[in-house]
């Protein structure tokens, strides 16, 4: 049965926030229009906006994707409430063959559409720049298990540090796949990241958190990956990993190439108190996570609607441009033209927040 919905301030594909509506039929957007609704369009008050779109996050609720199926439907749930209504299951480092059971656990909810995708943050990790994986299970690309996690079909992202010997063919073998390999963990310098990106490195995982810093003499992969014209670049807009003075700076020098993740772990949507992250234990103090024996900054505690909040009031980024960066940004990064935006034939998959961005209602209900 179709419905149409009408809201004073909708994200237009322009990536205007005007008035519009859209005519929603078995599940996708059949219409989307401009000023005045057709006859029985149903007003709705707020910001009608398209779902966002998470690429980095490792779960949500108590649950964590490394832990399979199950968990990964509780985590979907808990951002979905958020408005996060598309996502890549982002797995920490681990052994290969724990690895590829857990990718082949989710794989279902990857061909039934649940989830967009596995993202494997490792374990081809520089051990300097670690952050919260853990170091024993980090190693150098190995051909033959990259072969065989491609070959589930079901791995969007890798997170590589390219500067590993073997890195540069790995990156190629990723992209020739048609996966996103990301700079991220990294050590590499301005030219290893320069050589990456030839290569087909698309985009930098958590910029500027666990990789080498900025420094005007050697300026490592965020200048490398900013000043490339089609690179994306993730950010946690958390307040706790980039000072917000950053993340306006980011947004000013890349637009329309920056978005916004969460890199959420179990311990979203939850009370402080011990989670784990993989193997390694974690303490969460007023929803900032750290790893429990060093004080690392272990992912967050984030959900999209948030991150949107804080780029807006804190970072300086208009509405738009903040909504633009959850939801169409990613969904270009991850080539799909079916989510993140509110055009004719994609999925009508919508979020409704007020006036001050809190979620008020995520369509469809499931
Ligand atoms: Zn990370």
């Amino acid at each position: 049965m179709a419905r149409v919905l009408s809201a004073d301030s909708m994200l237009h594909p322009s990536g205007d926030l005007r008035p519009g509506w859209v005519r929603i039929e078995d599940g996708h957007l059949t219409e989307v229009g401009e000023g005045s609704p057709p006859a029985g369009a149903e007003h709705v008050d707020g910001i009608l906006a398209p779902g966002f779109v998470d690429v980095h996050c490792h779960g949500g609720g108590g649950a964590a994707f490394d832990d399979g199926a199950e968990a990964a439907e509780t985590a979907r749930q808990t951002h979905r409430s958020h408005g996060t209504t598309s996502m890549l299951a982002s797995l920490v480092s681990d052994d290969p063959a724990r690895l590829l059971r857990t990718v082949q656990d989710l794989a279902p909810l990857v061909r039934d559409g649940r989830l967009a995708g596995v993202h494997l943050e490792g374990p081809w990790l520089s051990r300097e720049r670690a952050g919260a994986h853990d170091p024993d299970l980090l190693s150098a690309p190995d051909a033959t298990v990259l072969e065989e996690l491609l070959g589930t079909g079901v791995v969007r992202m890798v997170t590589l540090a390219p500067e590993l010997p073997g890195g540069t063919d790995a990156v190629r073998r990723i992209a020739a796949a048609g996966a996103i390999a990301a700079v991220g963990h990294s050590d590499a310098t301005y030219r290893q990241t320069r050589e990456a990106l030839a290569a087909g490195a698309r985009a930098g995982t958590h910029l500027f958190n666990a990789m080498r810093g900025l420094h005007h003499r050697e300026p490592g992969p965020a200048a490398a990956l900013l000043e490339d014209g089609e690179a994306f670049v993730e950010l946690i807009a958390d307040g706790v990993h980039v000072h917000p003075a950053m993340l306006g700076w980011v947004h000013r020098s890349a637009p329309g190439r920056c978005l916004l993740i969460t890199d959420a772990m179990s311990a979203t949507g939850g009370p402080d108190g011990h989670y784990r992250l993989g193997r390694l234990h974690v303490r969460v103090d007023d929803g900032v996570a750290r790893i429990a024996d060093t004080g690392t900054i272990a992912g967050s505690t984030l959900t999209m609607d948030r991150a949107v909040r804080f780029a807006v009031d804190e970072a300086g980024f208009g509405a738009e441009d903040a909504l633009r960066a959850a939801s169409e940004v990613p969904a270009r990064l991850l080539g799909r033209d079916d989510i993140g935006v509110l055009r004719r034939g994609a999925r009508a998959d919508l979020v409704l927040l007020e006036e001050d961005l809190t979620v008020r209602e995520v369509l469809p209900a499931s």
